[in-house]
């Protein structure tokens, strides 16, 4: 087992299992993979485990801060064992590449909010949307292709209002 990760779940007072030993080299060895592509490594690591266990042992690493995750409107959540600072996320809206945008303030809140309504505000999640370049020049292409083909696909519509009518 590596010592780093054993070493971090025992500070954190969470029983040290290879499933989250495994769980945890392969969050910190691909950042901001879904649930899904972490169970796809740990399997890889470890061999047959099942993806509710995985997702148990992702929560239990959640709650301990050990991980950190991150839940992008319309997709699913997102891990990663950068917990110690307070950064930001770039997300690609066309293929969901997604990296890492050191906060310029540093600490949290990053935002000041007008009116505070009287709560403590600890933090402000703040997720920067965008189109990757490759994304963007993958548009470029499809959209010069389609500006010559365009004139060849319609009449699909009128088709189907008559099998509804029938
Ligand atoms: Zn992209
Ligand atoms: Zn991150």
């Amino acid at each position: 087992m590596p010592a780093a990760a054993t070493e971090l779940l025992r500070r954190h007072g969470v029983q040290v299992t290879a499933q989250r030993v495994a769980i945890m080299r392969a969050v910190s060895a691909r950042p901001h993979a879904t649930a899904d592509e972490v169970t796809e490594d740990v399997r890889a690591i470890i061999g047959s485990i099942s993806r509710q266990a995985v997702y148990d042992s992702l929560g239990v690493l959640v709650d301990k801060h050990l991980v950190r995750r991150i839940q992008p409107a319309g997709s699913p959540a997102r891990f990663e064992d950068r917990v110690g600072d307070n950064h930001h996320h770039l997300i690609c809206r066309t293929c969901g590449t997604t990296v890492d945008i050191a906060c310029a303030v540093g600490e949290v809140p990053c935002l000041t909010a007008q009116d505070d309504h009287g709560f403590v505000i600890d933090e402000a999640e703040v997720i920067y949307w965008g189109i990757c370049r490759p994304c963007r020049k993958g548009a470029a292409t499809r959209s010069s292709k389609r500006a010559t083909a365009s004139n060849t696909s319609s009449n699909t519509t009128n088709k189907s209002r008559n099998k509804e009518q029938s």
